[in-house]
């Protein structure tokens, strides 16, 4: 079963039905800097995007490349199983990955 953490995300030729709207707002508010990112939440993001950035299920999205001001990296990246935007994904504390590569 594919897990899914939020949002109506455009990705690579799809529109994918994310269903968590705490994590969407969790996730992307951190993000664009509407709520407070604490320091243990920042560390706790970038080792779950480090495991991200060297998973095989993690894509590059042309729209999330374009928000990234064309820089590739794991901002950029989507994740294949659930959808969700790795980076987002990773500052939304409650969410998982779909296989069990990090925990909430
Ligand atoms: S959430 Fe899990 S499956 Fe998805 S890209 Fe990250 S490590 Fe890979």
């Amino acid at each position: 079963m594919v897990q899914t953490c939020g949002i109506f995300l455009l990705t690579n030729g799809g529109v994918h039905i994310m269903t968590s709207l705490f994590s969407i707002v969790e996730g992307w508010g951190k993000s664009v800097g509407l709520f407070d990112v604490s320091p243990e939440e920042q560390a706790l993001s970038v080792e779950r995007m480090n495991i991200c950035a060297a998973c095989p299920e993690a894509k590059e999205s042309k729209i999330l490349l374009m928000l990234n001001g064309g820089v590739h990296d794991v901002k950029a990246l989507y994740c294949g199983l659930c959808k969700c935007p790795v980076n987002e994904k990773s500052l939304a504390v409650k969410e998982s990955c779909p296989i069990g590569k990090w925990e909430k």
